[in-house]
């Protein structure tokens, strides 16, 4: 879907698809060296992070698996509280395994925190992380991300897999939602 067809639900466009697609080249070159003769283990994080995720892969000249997690930090509050809850598991055993976590947006850092340390305790070589967007929230945890896309204000943000009420993921660019969606 295009802005076109949903335009008045937005204040404004973020990030437009050209820009995600050539941020995403960018953040594939620096991977192909740093885990160069090492291909990583992709994790998405379900499922804000598939459209991440399908273009991201697709942009990397190497080989990598890919397998996915879907997480619950929020429970019925729309704050994210750090308590988190496996919804789907990793099929692949990561002992020894160089994992690459690809996520949509870091907002309070508090799932991130939670997976890696989780995925660690697996046994993994390393574990790292790619974010697409990043909140200035994010500042206040100790959460290192090896890989962002773009810093953006805090403000809530759909399209390319971000969600309002499960809407607006098939939407190309990314966008602010305007109050009156949700007011
Ligand atoms: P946190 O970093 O606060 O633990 O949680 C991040 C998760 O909150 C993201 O993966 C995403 O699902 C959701 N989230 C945070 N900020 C936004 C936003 O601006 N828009 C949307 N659609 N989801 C968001
Ligand atoms: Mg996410
Ligand atoms: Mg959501």
């Amino acid at each position: 879907m295009d802005v076109d067809e949903i335009r008045s639900d937005l204040t404004e466009v973020l990030i437009t698809e050209d820009e995600i697609h050539a941020k995403l080249a960018e953040l594939a070159r620096r991977v192909e060296t740093d885990y160069a003769g090492n291909p990583p283990l992709l994790v998405g994080v379900l499922k804000g992070a598939v459209m991440v995720m399908a273009d991201f892969a697709r942009e990397l000249k190497m080989h990598v698996e890919m397998d996915w997690m879907a997480v619950s930090s929020y429970g019925a509050s729309t704050e994210s509280s750090g308590v988190v809850r496996i919804l789907k598991d990793l099929d692949t055993e990561i002992a020894g395994r160089d994992v690459l976590i690809v996520e949509d947006i870091i907002d309070s850092g508090l799932t991130l925190t939670w997976l890696r340390a989780n995925l660690e305790s697996r046994g993994a070589a390393s574990v790292k992380i790619l974010a697409l967007l990043r909140k200035p929230e994010a500042a206040k945890v100790e959460v290192d991300v090896e890989y962002v896309g773009f810093e953006i204000p805090p403000a809530f943000v759909v399209g390319y897999g971000l969600d309002y009420a499960e809407k607006y993921r098939n939407l190309r660019a990314i966008g602010v939602l305007a109050p009156h969606v949700y007011q």
